[in-house]
């Protein structure tokens, strides 16, 4: 038995969502929208389930798709992307998986930000790396030159950025970028960018990937997933695009990960990409309204609120907001007694984890919402 997934607790997400199901509780926790997709794009779906090929499409993925996924890059991101150098995959969490297996060698150093997305730790370890952490603090999360240099030996090889971030819902800024760009190039190492909430962004933030800073577009592996940009989580639909040499070792472990995805699903999200993106884009606008919804709900009820720039995600501070139990005992607590699921954010950690901040889904109906903020209010006089 493996050493390494033995040792691993069920994912917080998973374990949040039981819970919900099982207490009848509003579910705040895992990400996902209850409003928001398209019924056109799930038409067609349907559509190429009865009248198209249900068998294995390329390893790669369809054609039809890599090209929609190129085009929708250059023309929204301005990236000189190619249908070569992207493969589909499984979701986000498969396009790690490959990227990492293909390109971590036992005993390389992979730098990581906490908190982070839970999936990380387990596939560098699993890939024989040696996970690195660079911590972000709140309330403004922000990556440091200090931070990164002080975390960059001579065996880093690969560096993992999710930008926008989860769970700190940071648009990260030209700043940051430059400092993570200039390390990669200055070190040689490679980005494998989890670019995942790039269409999520609100308050007309503007989006930057990674791959269009200077010498970054020959050493990033951008990651993204039609699960996100078109409010489909379950799908489970998501990419690579990498230079092309990288691209080539990338299938090469993604053809014995999970070789390739339900040709129907990819036809939709192809059907999905050459549509206008005003749609994606005013579900967004949309998601900006619950999370000021939420907001004003939580601040009316003596909650201190951390800023949410981007993702569906908002973070709560406890302590501040007069609660003095950590954040596990919280949302446990709320969960059972108060009807309303939580992340708590020191799971999101490998070490040194910060214990005082909850993440809360907003990107609900308003009536999902404010039976939330009823069941928050609840949990927060419970434990005051
Ligand atoms: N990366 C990040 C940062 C995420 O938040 C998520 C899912 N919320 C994923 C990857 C996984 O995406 P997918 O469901 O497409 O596997
Ligand atoms: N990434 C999603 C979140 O942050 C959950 C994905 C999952 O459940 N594995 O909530």
């Amino acid at each position: 038995m493996s050493a390494i997934f033995s040792r691993l607790p069920t994912s917080i997400f998973e374990h949040m969502s039981g819970l919900a199901a099982a207490h009848q509780a509003v579910n705040l926790g895992q990400g996902f929208p209850d409003f928001g997709w398209s019924d056109a794009v799930v038409g067609e779906a349907a559509r190429s389930l009865c009248e198209d090929s249900n068998q294995y499409p390329p390893m790669r993925g369809l054609r039809e798709l890599r090209e929609a996924v190129a085009r929708h890059y250059r023309d929204r991101q301005g990236l000189p992307v190619e249908s070569g150098q992207v493969i589909i995959t499984s979701g986000a969490t498969e396009a790690l998986a490959s990227s990492l297996l293909a390109l971590v060698s036992p005993g390389d150093e992979v730098l990581l930000f906490q908190p982070l997305y839970d999936a990380y730790v387990p596939i560098v370890l699993r890939s024989g790396g040696l996970p690195r952490f660079v911590s972000l603090e709140p309330p403004r999360w922000r990556i440091t030159a200090e931070a990164l240099a002080a975390a960059i030996t001579d065996r880093t090889r690969v560096i993992v950025l999710n930008h926008p971030h989860n769970p700190t819902a940071r648009l990260l800024d030209a700043d940051e970028l430059r400092i993570v760009a200039e390390a990669c190039v200055e070190h040689d190492l490679v980005a494998v960018s989890d670019e995942v909430w790039e269409h999520v962004v609100f308050d007309g933030g503007r989006f930057v990937s990674l791959a269009a800073l200077p010498g970054m577009a020959e050493r990033t592996v951008k990651i993204g997933s039609a699960g996100k940009i078109f409010s489909l989580t379950g799908w489970k639909v998501g990419w690579v695009i990498a230079p092309p040499a990288l691209a080539d070792t990338i299938a090469r472990a993604h053809q014995f990960v999970t070789f390739t995805t339900a040709p129907n699903l990819q036809r939709a999200v192809a059907f999905g990409l050459s549509r206008p993106m005003a749609e994606v884009d005013e579900t967004s606008s949309a998601f900006a309204a619950s999370r000021d919804r939420l907001r004003i709900g939580l601040e009316a009820e003596g909650f201190v609120t951390l800023a949410a720039e981007a993702t569906y995600f908002m973070t709560v501070d406890l302590a501040a907001s007069g609660i003095d139990a950590d954040d596990v005992t919280f949302c446990e607590r709320a969960v059972r007694e108060a009807q309303v699921a939580a992340i708590p954010i020191s799971a999101l950690y490998a070490e040194d984890p910060v214990r005082n901040v909850i993440r809360l889904c907003f990107a609900k109906r308003a009536e999902t919402l404010d039976a939330g903020i009823e069941g928050l209010a609840r949990a927060k006089a419970l434990m005051a």
